[in-house]
């Protein structure tokens, strides 16, 4: 399973053991550098642009699998420990006749 890149919305999340925050990430990248040299040859890195970049594998540091890595809202992630319930949304528990 290929896991995509998280954006601004979302996250990694471990399903196997509900790991939010360490992952290892293999990725391709393609980038355009530039090498700036000093007088004596060293070369520095000053700008790196990506040009194409893409996730290989994401394995979780804590249980090791690389098969339950998912996509999630942040928001969701953010506070996994709230009950559920006690949304307004929950219709049903009122709206009954
Ligand atoms: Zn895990």
């Amino acid at each position: 399973m290929t896991t995509g890149i998280p954006d601004a919305g979302q996250r990694w999340r471990c399903s196997g053991c509900g790991n939010l925050t360490r992952f290892d990430v293999t990725r391709t990248r393609r980038t355009t550098e530039f090498w700036h040299f000093d007088l004596g040859g060293e070369p520095r890195v000053e700008e790196t642009e990506v040009r194409e970049e893409s996730i290989k594998t994401v394995t979780c540091r804590w249980c090791g699998r690389s098969d339950a890595i998912e996509l999630v809202p942040r928001h969701h992630a953010v506070d996994p420990a709230e009950p559920t319930g006690t949304l307004d949304t929950g219709a049903g528990l009122t709206g009954r006749p």
